[in-house]
């Protein structure tokens, strides 16, 4: 489905993101994985050339500008130019507001918010030369409503939201898309976390509802069928997986 397509998928070396790079790449795209860990990025390249698929990786931070435009600009020169950017890593927060240290609370931004930000600013220019390219932000439900303890992280996914829809309006003229997803609640070392704390504020909480919990396969099969450019009229939205993508196109 994906031949010839270039993908970056951050935070790629495990949870979510590795299970999007894999499917990226099962379905015939050239993957490049970033993320702070070289070995589990490794893992993932591993994993993927064992299956018969392309990929490499490059170790660095999302907010460190200079460092992740070198690293995009490394997959250009190895894999070809980048026609799917898929804005994954990112950072849970706990705890109340007065209990954080500002610069904690301001550092879920700077890697949830500012990572993105500086990954489509690092390859909007050459996708706009080419007139082809799509962008994939991983959101959250917690970008459109809030609990305790979650300020900066659902602060942080609504504005990646909003983000998404001006990038999506900046770029529809030349024909190119932008989209956030919502993977639901996804048993990750994020979701394991999340899950802790809600059990440590609510005496009455019984696990996470069944409903809003679904396997890495399905954020990543739904990256998938937006890379294919199927879904571009809906650019701009947010498509949580539990959407049926069928009945909104
Ligand atoms: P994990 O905690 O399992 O993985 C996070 C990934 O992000 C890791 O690969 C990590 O790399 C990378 N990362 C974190 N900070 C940085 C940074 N500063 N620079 C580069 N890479 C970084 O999280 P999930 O897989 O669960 O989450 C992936 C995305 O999905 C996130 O954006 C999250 O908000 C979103 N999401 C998750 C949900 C869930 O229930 N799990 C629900 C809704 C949304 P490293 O290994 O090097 O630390």
């Amino acid at each position: 489905m994906l031949k010839g397509q270039v993908a970056v998928v951050t935070g790629g070396g495990r949870g979510i993101g590795r299970t999007i790079a894999q499917e990226l790449a099962a379905q015939d795209a050239a993957v490049a994985v970033i993320g702070r860990t070289d070995a589990s990025l490794q893992e993932t390249v591993n994993s993927i050339r064992a299956s018969g698929g392309t990929a490499l990786h490059q170790a660095c931070d999302v907010t460190d500008a200079a460092a992740l435009r070198a690293a995009l600009d490394a997959v250009g020169g190895e894999l070809g130019p980048l026609t799917l950017l898929v804005n994954n890593a990112g950072i849970g927060s706990g705890g109340p507001l007065w209990e954080m240290d500002p610069d904690e609370w301001w550092r879920v931004m700077e890697v949830n918010l500012r990572g993105p930000l500086l990954a489509t600013h690092a390859v909007l220019p050459g996708m706009l030369a080419r007139g082809e390219g799509r962008i994939i932000n991983v959101a959250s439900y917690a970008g459109n409503s809030v609990g305790p303890g979650s300020s900066a992280y659902s602060t942080s996914k609504t504005a990646l939201l909003r983000l998404t829809e001006g990038t999506a309006a900046d770029v529809a003229d030349a024909g190119l898309s932008a989209f956030a997803i919502s993977p639901g609640f996804v048993w990750t070392d994020m979701g394991r976390e999340y899950d802790q704390i809600l059990r440590a504020q609510d005496p009455d909480y019984q696990g996470m509802d069944d409903d809003w919990v679904f396997p890495p396969e399905a954020a990543a099969c739904l990256c998938s069928r937006l890379a294919t450019g199927e879904a571009d009229r809906l650019s701009g939205r947010m498509i949580h997986v539990r959407d049926d993508l069928d009945h909104m196109l």
